[in-house]
């Protein structure tokens, strides 16, 4: 399960808005306890897939466009890194958007994915997002969905489940 926020939410769609037609991306920063993933910090990233900041691995097969593809620089993976480090979090995520497509990973998608991130994808339709996502990948390296929960704010109501679980 991934929890977020209404804002953290709010704010991933309004980037997957504004980046349309294009795939838009970026990074979530939080904690891990056991399969449980909070998010506490939305990073936004641009999308860096046929610029000059493509990483190296995906130079070769630059075909489609920011309207199929995207990419997060190594700079900004750094950056995000770097600030998770400072706040004591971890990154436990990457977020894209889906143009006029629905929240379902590719097939790019899964190839190029991290068994240790969750993927949360929104679906923008015809400008406006419409859907919203999670999956994690499978120890086949096959995606499966996971549960995405929202609240307005978090409450510790999962505190006696967590203590007992590390007992
Ligand atoms: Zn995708």
């Amino acid at each position: 399960m991934i929890q977020l926020t209404h804002s953290h939410l709010q704010t991933i769609y309004t980037h997957a808005e504004n980046a349309y037609p294009e795939e838009c991306c970026g990074i979530l920063l939080g904690t891990i306890v056991g399969d449980n993933k909070r998010c506490i910090k939305v990073i936004t990233t641009s999308n860096a897939w046929n610029t000059e900041e493509t990483p190296e691995a995906f130079t070769h097969s630059q075909e489609y466009g920011r309207n199929k593809r995207y990419t997060i620089s190594p700079k900004d993976l750094l950056q995000a890194q770097k600030q998770a480090r400072e706040d004591s979090l971890s990154i436990i995520g990457i977020f894209h958007s889906h143009t006029d497509n629905p929240a379902i990973p590719s097939e790019f998608d899964r190839e190029y994915a991290w068994q240790e991130y969750c993927y949360i994808i929104v679906s923008v339709q015809k400008g406006r997002a419409v859907d919203i996502k999670s999956w994690y990948l499978d120890d086949n390296h096959q995606f499966q969905q996971q549960k995405l929960f929202s609240t307005k704010i978090f409450i510790n109501f999962c505190k006696d489940t967590i203590s007992k679980a590390t007992v």
